[in-house]
């Protein structure tokens, strides 16, 4: 008898041992001060082995009051308990939504587990956190008048935004355009240079937006007329020719088995690479100099004539067969094999690289997210991270990539988006939509950069494309 309570007072104790005594901890995973209209909140749960039974999330009013924000239940799964020892618990808060009043209010972490004693636990909060509710958005105020912005163009927008904003800039759909403070501005001012790509949704419009720490997000209006640009179509043949010559090695020096089917081949190449190339390109210009490094417009590559046009529609043909359609996102300009490729403005070397589709290439930034892209080189003369000024070297043209012929591939990115490069050839509509604007927000005189800088070339200021292409000035 004796033994027998022996023996059931120790499997108790082992029982007890083994699911582990103490009660559930819980920790911030990041700290968090503030509570807006959208503000992630990560909470580490740990339990003994027996494992969590659940949690609960609640935010405390000055009042007393508590109102759930979110909860977790874990089931028995095992002969101890739920086995689950670590658990994340993530939610997005809500200030608005709770009927949190603008002030101080707490957030209560609660969490139980299976442990054998835990019954004998009072139910305490394992974690209280107090926090300060905001529901206020940052303020936004747009300087300058109208503006007109280009289907595949670029704009730029100087705004003032309250000391709340911890980050601001022009939302185009889904995508987003960082704005800068720009160098000798009040602390207040931010400037963005956008791109309205060829392929967006026309009628929403851009608008500028910030957040706050906490969360709360402002969008506003400001005057500006989309204005929609008609691009040319125009249809490739794709021989077998072709495919052996060109694609064939592509993909050979890439390493990527060639497929028997040569539209299969081509469609690699075609397709496949060329997403991959844009994604590498978006890549190394996710970073930017916060200052502009250009003084005038960009030059033309001397003594070029345009092959193919910014946002050209391609449909590709195989005997007869439309298996593809592509857009040209540069301007295709040849001259003699081989001709030396000039910087078509000031910047620093962000990449020198073999990238896809585009063969070799060298990559500058011109600040403020601003970047030209020189593809197809047979060589290039310049290094990663080096200064340039308009008009240096960089490389030789060529054919390396997807490219029939020798000839300078030209893009110009804003945010990693391939811009019409037709606008930033004109020295007008660079003073009037970006120098002029971004000189004042400066508090610097318009002209005083202007008048330093070297006279462009006459002949690249007019580019041979400008005469059939649209305007680019309003
Ligand atoms: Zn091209």
């Amino acid at each position: 008898m004796l033994i027998t309570l022996l023996i059931l007072v120790v499997v108790g104790l082992g029982f007890v041992l083994l699911s582990g005594t103490s009660a559930p901890t819980a920790r911030l995973a990041q700290p968090i001060e503030l509570v807006g209209r959208s503000t992630p909140l990560a909470v580490e749960l740990e339990a003994g082995r027996a494992g969590l039974r659940s949690w609960e999330i609640f935010a405390r009013k000055p009042d007393g009051s508590e109102t759930l924000v979110a909860e977790e239940r874990f089931p028995r799964s095992t002969f101890l308990g739920s086995g689950v020892s670590r658990r994340s618990a993530q939610t997005t808060l809500d200030a608005k939504t709770l009927g949190l009043p603008e002030g101080t209010s707490t957030l209560v972490v609660y969490a139980d587990d299976y442990a054998p004693l835990g019954w004998l636990r009072s139910r305490a909060p394992r974690l209280e956190i107090p926090v300060a509710v905001d529901l206020t958005p940052p303020r936004i105020e747009v300087q300058g008048g109208q503006h007109y912005v280009y289907q595949g163009g670029s704009d730029l927008v100087v705004y003032e935004v309250s000391e709340d904003a911890v980050g601001s800039g022009i939302a185009v759909g889904s995508r987003e355009f960082p704005g800068v403070h720009p160098r000798g501005a009040p602390p207040s001012v931010r400037v963005v240079l956008y791109a309205l790509p060829h392929d967006a949704d026309l009628e929403a419009a851009p608008r500028v937006t910030a957040v706050d720490a906490a969360g709360n997000r402002r969008f506003v209006n400001f005057p500006v007329e989309v204005r929609r640009r008609a691009y040319p179509a125009e249809e490739i043949l794709v021989s077998d020719s072709f495919v052996r010559t060109k694609i064939q090695p592509i993909l050979e020096s890439h390493e990527i088995a060639v497929p028997e089917d040569p539209v299969d081949a081509f469609l690699r190449v075609n397709r496949e690479m060329r997403r991959s190339s844009e994604e590498q390109l978006q890549e190394l210009n996710a970073t930017s100099d916060p200052d502009l490094r250009i003084t005038t417009a960009f030059r033309q590559q001397p003594g070029t004539q345009v092959g193919s046009r910014f946002a050209e529609h391609r449909t590709y043909r195989y005997n007869d067969r439309v298996v593809d359609e592509q857009t040209h996102l540069g301007y295709d300009l040849a001259s003699v094999k081989q001709a030396p490729v000039l910087a078509a403005e000031a910047g620093t070397v962000r990449g020198v690289l073999d990238l896809g589709i585009y063969g070799n290439v060298v990559v500058l930034d011109h600040g403020l997210g601003l970047a030209s892209l020189y593809a197809h080189l047979s060589s290039t003369s310049v290094e990663p991270g080096a200064t340039v000024a308009a008009g240096d070297e960089i490389g030789k043209s060529g054919e390396t990539g997807l490219a029939a012929g020798d000839h300078l591939h030209f893009s110009i990115l804003v945010g990693g988006h391939h811009v019409d490069p037709i606008e930033w050839w004109d020295p007008k509509w660079v003073s009037l939509h970006v120098l002029e604007p971004l000189a004042e927000a400066r508090g610097v005189p318009a002209d005083a950069s202007a008048a330093t800088a070297p006279a462009a070339d006459p002949a690249a200021a007019a580019p041979p494309a400008a005469t059939s292409a649209p305007a680019a000035a309003p």
